[in-house]
């Protein structure tokens, strides 16, 4: 087994990754940026190093100074979390020179996997279905404007080596072609540093499913069911269940199948995610995604298997703990992304300090936070406080039993999109499953719905008094003024 592992990330996921350490007794090094100094993670660590400013160039994506630390501090392996290194296939070759182990893919499939054009290829040979497009980069519009009307409109146009939705453009017909690849080349070049684009047939009002994957250096590779994330938000997922409403037995089983002879075929070992877009009861490969995700707690709830650990164990050198023919799932998972942003105002962000914090609990409950009360959630990195995921033995009761969990989360000093979550769990399309990728813009009831809760509803934070950030303050004053006498008459010292 590892012997100590640096967590190169924040937030969340970085405190994720050190439970995991914590419970196979793995001491874990956080490294963190000025920005992050009272966060949770770093007062979780075993230990904890700074190693640059907020600007996450010079910090967290800083390959030199994370290589570096976890030498000096003794450190075998660097788990990157998602986002930032998380799948930079540079990042992957130089820990590997520098002896240390990156819990992750190698270098070469991550760079396989990176190249979106490639990673069609690859699975399109190993029989998977793709969403119909190139194999190939497009260059020139002479070879996008032929491609396009091979494919049919409407087409769109994605970055090669992209990621988070960014630069993908919308072609509806053969006139704004050129521009869009001009455009899109744009945007790939500065954002990716590569101006590779393609092009895929763009599918209506497809849903997002994608399979859980676990693959480790004995050849053993299973699969852990699907997710479903159509909820999204300009191509960002806030909503994800397991299972999908609409993937029966029979195909999870034939997909899942599917991937995992794909990534055998490309000597994958990690954990990973192969997304589809799903439309009329067929599949189409999107990507894969080399790194843990955001949405893996809803696995770990329906099968039972703890992602993280066995990722340790897979760059440990150790088999899986379990074989495919072990994999049940049951009930269903949901999980709802808690962001710092106003859903009554573009879902702009709202970092700012937490004046209370209360998380609900009780059966069936998850949350994996990166905060606490009295944390100033920094306005450098995205706005994600925590993720509130629950089970039920049915899809009914895991929505039951996220309303009554969002009922019971209060967090005070900043807008949150709770109430979108709340407004969501209320919905009848989502209750009855009927969800695509373009559902929140479809279902423009939603801000009308939250604002109603806003004005009607008494919050569990209206009744501990934790909703303003004014009243909270007051109230922890008074609270500490309390304490304090109460600690003097005690003869005890307040700490
Ligand atoms: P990224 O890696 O930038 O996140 P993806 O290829 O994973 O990009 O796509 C993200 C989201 O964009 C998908 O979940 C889907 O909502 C939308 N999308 C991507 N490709 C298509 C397509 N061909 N047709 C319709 N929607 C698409």
């Amino acid at each position: 087994m590892l012997k100590k592992i640096l967590i190169a990330n924040r937030g969340e996921i970085a405190v994720r990754v050190m439970r995991a350490c914590r419970e196979l007794d793995i001491p874990c090094v956080a490294v963190y940026s000025e920005a992050d100094r009272d966060a949770l993670f770093v007062r979780y660590a075993d230990e904890a190093y700074c190693i640059g400013p907020a600007r996450a160039s010079e910090s967290y994506l800083n390959i030199e100074k994370i290589i570096k630390t976890a030498l000096e501090k003794g450190a075998d392996a660097i788990h990157p979390g998602y986002g930032f290194l998380a799948e930079n296939s540079e990042f992957a070759a130089a820990t590997k020179a520098a002896g240390v182990r990156l819990i992750g893919p190698s270098s070469r499939v991550m760079a396989l996997m990176g190249d979106k054009v490639a990673a069609r290829n690859v699975m399109a040979k190993a029989g998977v279905p793709v969403v119909p497009g190139t194999d190939c980069c497009i260059t020139d519009p002479d070879q996008a404007l032929k491609t396009a009307s091979k494919i049919g409109y409407p087409v769109i146009i994605k970055p090669s080596g992209g990621g988070g939705g960014i630069g993908m453009t919308v072609v509806p017909d053969e006139k704004g072609l050129t521009d869009a690849l001009k455009d899109t080349q744009k945007i790939a070049a500065n954002t990716f540093g590569v101006d590779d684009v393609y092009i895929e047939k763009y599918l209506p009002n497809p849903r997002h499913i994608e399979f859980q994957i676990l693959a480790d250096s004995h050849g053993n590779a299973i699969h852990l069911g699907e997710r479903e994330c159509s909820v999204q938000r300009r191509h960002q997922k806030l909503i994800e269940e397991s299972p999908s409403p609409v993937v029966t037995q029979v195909q999870r089983e034939k997909m899942g199948n599917l991937v995992v002879g794909a990534i055998r075929s490309v000597g994958y070992e990690c954990a990973g995610t192969v997304e589809f877009l799903y439309s009329e009861g067929e599949f189409y490969f999107l990507e894969i995604n080399a790194r843990i995700q955001v949405e893996h707690p809803v696995t770990e709830m329906v099968t039972g298997v703890d992602i993280v650990k066995e990722q340790i164990r897979i760059a440990s050198g150790l088999p899986l703990s379990v074989s495919q023919e072990e994999i049940q799932m049951h009930g269903n998972a949901i999980e709802c992304r808690i962001n710092a942003e106003d859903p009554l105002n573009d879902f702009e962000p709202t970092p700012g300090k937490l004046t209370g914090y209360h998380s609900p609990g009780g059966t069936g409950i998850r949350v994996d936070s990166g905060v606490y009360s009295g944390f100033t959630v920094p306005p450098y990195y995205d706005p994600m406080i925590s993720k509130l995921i629950v089970w039920g033995k049915d899809r009914k009761e895991a929505m039951d039993r996220m309303r009554r969990a969002l009922y019971e989360y209060v967090i005070a000093g900043v807008r949150t999109n709770i109430p979108f979550h709340k407004a969501v769990m209320k919905n009848s399309r989502f209750i009855r499953g009927e969800i695509g990728t373009h559902f929140i813009e479809e279902e423009t009831g939603l801000i009308e719905d939250i604002k109603d809760l806003l004005a009607q509803e008494q919050t569990l934070g209206d009744k501990l008094s934790l909703k303003s950030g004014k009243k909270a303050r007051v109230a922890a004053i008074a609270a500490s003024v309390v304490a304090s006498q109460f600690n003097k008459h005690q003869g005890t010292e307040s700490r």
